[in-house]
């Protein structure tokens, strides 16, 4: 006898599942890109002028995970878990250094960078924990 029996009843359940149901700490972090847009397309602009696209493609996707917090004037940005990065930077500088990007592990990506010279804009909303650095 493995024939499951329907009853009406098996679904009732359905009316009531909410849709609102995921927390906030299991969402993702917000897109860079939506908290810094300016940043986002400086970054990627840069990068293909540097002749990286697919870098430049990596950055648009690359999501916010907060500031370093070693310190209050820290200006390091994660776009990645702690404990994803190698040594490699990449250096973004006109006559000063502007943003150094450090790549992960995988080369193909980045997990973090130092905000050096530029002017992120107006701290969003979306991030009320932005460091009272230089930019
Ligand atoms: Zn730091």
């Amino acid at each position: 006898m493995c024939i499951p029996r329907r009853t009406g009843r098996a679904f009732v359940w359905a009316g009531t599942v909410s849709l609102n149901h995921v927390s906030d700490a299991d969402a993702e972090p917000p897109l860079l890109a939506d908290v810094y847009p300016a940043l986002v397309s400086f970054l990627t602009a840069a990068l293909v002028s540097e002749g990286e696209p697919t870098l430049a493609r990596a950055v648009a996707g690359l999501r916010f995970h907060g500031w370093c917090e070693c310190g209050p004037a820290c200006t390091y940005l994660r776009t990645a878990p702690v404990g994803c990065a190698d040594g490699n930077w990449v250096h973004i500088d006109d006559e000063v250094p502007r943003v150094w990007l450090q790549s992960g592990r995988d080369q193909t990506s980045f997990v973090g960078m130092e905000i050096c010279e530029f002017d992120l804009g107006p701290a969003p909303a979306l991030d009320p924990d932005r460091p009272a650095g230089p930019a």
